[in-house]
């Protein structure tokens, strides 16, 4: 049996077949599974569970169907859909994990999160973040009429954009948006562990890294913008792939 991965789907509706391409997945290679993660950005925006958006309706119906169908789901908050609330996870019966969380998989105790918890050279994003996550904020966020958050929700993502196009010019794009390299360390010696699986870059990969003497394992999902991307785990290792529409 496999456990499966996926992240940053960033699922509206603007792109139809990819919420199509999510449904299939769910149907039929996630209902042979142990379990589904799903590590965030599941939505492109999340403003609240009262929004009814259809993405949000199909993608309760396929979950809350994969999970009586004997298949657990879990997921964990992106920084697009930090805002997804219990009042969601009970409809579509997925568990919302902390991030990080520590799983164990077929005996490997193994770190995961969303990803932009690595991202520590983003001073800018990470001064959003912890704003952002703030219950009270989220309180008060919350309390304003749906048209009045989604508003915010435009205007947050137009201020990314153009923080963004800025570190593009500086030529830091690469290197700001992308995990840090000691901030990754500093994880694998603060949990003990030899694996990390995370997204929220949109660079799959396998890297392989020495920490502290150990050969530690950092997997990153890949976005669904034209195809999926899953990871595949079972007792013999993993694989990463991309999902053809
Ligand atoms: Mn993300």
């Amino acid at each position: 049996m496999t456990t499966l991965f996926i992240s940053d789907l960033h699922l509206d509706a603007e792109r139809p077949q990819i919420t199509e391409l999510f449904g299939q997945f769910v149907r039929s290679e996630a209902r042979r599974s142990d379990a589904l993660y799903i590590l965030g950005d599941l939505f492109e925006a999340w403003v609240g569970d009262d929004d009814p958006s259809e993405a949000g309706e199909y993608v309760a119906r396929e979950l809350s169907a994969l999970q009586t169908s004997g298949v657990p789901v879990y997921f964990i908050r992106g920084n697009r859909d930090f805002l997804l609330g219990q009042e969601f996870a009970n409809r579509a019966r997925m568990t919302i994990l902390p991030d990080p969380a520590v799983v164990m998989l077929y005996g490997t105790p193994t770190l995961i999160m969303h990803g932009d918890l690595l991202c520590t050279d983003d001073v800018a994003y990470q001064q959003f973040r912890a704003q952002t996550r703030d219950p009270r904020w989220q309180a008060q966020f919350l309390s304003q009429p749906l048209q009045a958050r989604t508003a915010f929700a435009q205007q947050a993502r137009a201020a990314s954009k153009a923080h963004q196009s800025g570190l593009k010019q500086q030529g830091m794009m690469e290197s700001i948006t992308d995990v840090s390299p000691a901030t990754v360390e500093g994880t694998f010696s603060r949990y003990g562990l030899d694996r990390i699986i995370h997204g929220h870059t949109h660079r799959p990969a396998v890297h392989e890294l020495d920490v502290d003497g150990r050969t530690r394992e950092r997997i990153v999902l890949g976005d669904w913008y034209d195809q999926g991307s899953v990871l595949r785990v079972d007792a013999d290792g993993f694989e990463l792939r991309a999902l053809a529409p």
